[in-house]
């Protein structure tokens, strides 16, 4: 069955943090303007878009819903629940800050039908947390995830890469640090310099330095491969619009592909084809892959084919294997 999310934006009008990276206005609480209404709205169109037997979760995206005044997350809750209720939806599912979990938290949001929670971790480096301004800790992730998975949600966790202050190796260490607490699904966003914020201040005085879109790509694909080998599913990789940033946000600097996650896929499979160069005595090799993996293959404008012939002086031939 197909799935399909219901995506209800819950922009903070303000936020208390003050990360580096995001140009929110900061002041004293976090606050949205998407009302019972709205949301109806939104959930009553949608649904009637959709196929009659699809899989409908709504998701309330916008990194901070547990922050927002619990009378207005029970509202917009109760919303989406009706729809639970009569079967329309299968679930809700949400995002937001690891110290904005608590167990009373836990039990309100369980009993509104909601089935996964995603956190903004960003980092599992203490010191990349707080040159990054985050307001959170490591055991702070440590705790909500133990305490989200108790309760029997379905874990998210999302982490940036490229941060002020880390490294490559800081940066496999927070993956390493994820998967030892089993999530179920992740999301990776690598860091990028918007105008308005602190980041872009620290770039501009040469105090920051964004890595490279294809170092980026590179480290991309190593965390790929450690999550998914783990069982763990990458839901995305790459910025969208976004819950780290304002809509209207300028991009200045950074490593961002608006077709990231292929450049991404297609970085493991040159690997692939890399181990195949080493080994091999011809310099002609014929690849067979299944058809719907051979663009990847192949890498964009052929990128993968050149870049082996241009190391190893070898000719890749890529195939479908249907009729091999
Ligand atoms: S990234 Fe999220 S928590 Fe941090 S300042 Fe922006 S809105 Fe607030």
């Amino acid at each position: 069955m197909k799935h399909y999310n219901i995506p209800i934006f819950v922009p903070h009008l303000g936020c208390p943090h003050d990360c580096v990276f995001c140009n929110q206005v900061k002041i004293t609480g976090l606050s949205t303007d998407v009302t019972p209404e709205s949301a109806e709205t939104i959930i009553f169109e949608h649904l009637n878009t959709l196929p009659e037997n699809a899989d409908v979760e709504v998701a309330f995206f916008g990194g901070s819903f547990t922050g927002i005044p619990v009378d207005v997350q029970k509202s917009l809750l109760e919303t989406a629940y009706k729809y639970v209720l009569s079967g329309e939806i299968s679930g809700i599912r949400l995002s937001t800050r690891p110290d904005y979990i608590s167990e009373d938290i836990l039990i309100m949001l369980k009993s509104y039908g909601v089935t996964t929670i995603e956190l903004g971790v960003q980092s599992m480096s203490n010191d990349v947390l707080i040159a990054n301004e985050r307001g959170h800790t490591d055991t702070d992730v440590i705790n909500a995830c133990t305490l989200i998975k108790k309760y029997g949600f379905t874990l998210g966790v999302q982490m940036m890469t490229g941060m002020y202050r880390s490294d490559v190796k800081a940066d496999i260490n927070t993956a390493k640090r994820l998967i030892a607490l089993e999530p179920d699904i992740v999301r990776i966003y690598p860091t990028i310099v918007i105008e308005n914020t602190k980041l872009c201040r620290l770039y501009e005085s040469g105090a920051y330095t964004p890595p490279t879109l294809d170092d980026t790509v590179d480290l991309c694909a190593k965390l790929y491969k450690m999550f998914t080998e783990n069982g763990i599913t990458i839901i995305r990789m790459g910025l969208q619009s976004t819950d780290l940033i304002n809509e209207n946000a300028e991009f200045i600097a950074g490593p961002y592909s608006s077709c990231f996650g292929e450049l991404v896929l297609s970085r493991i499979e040159r690997d692939k084809l890399e181990n195949m160069a080493k080994m091999s005595k011809d310099k002609k090799l014929t690849v067979y892959v299944p058809p719907c993996d051979i663009s990847k293959t192949v890498g964009h404008k052929r990128e993968n084919i050149r870049y082996i012939k241009e190391k190893y002086d070898i000719d890749i031939e890529v195939k479908s294997n249907e009729f091999a």
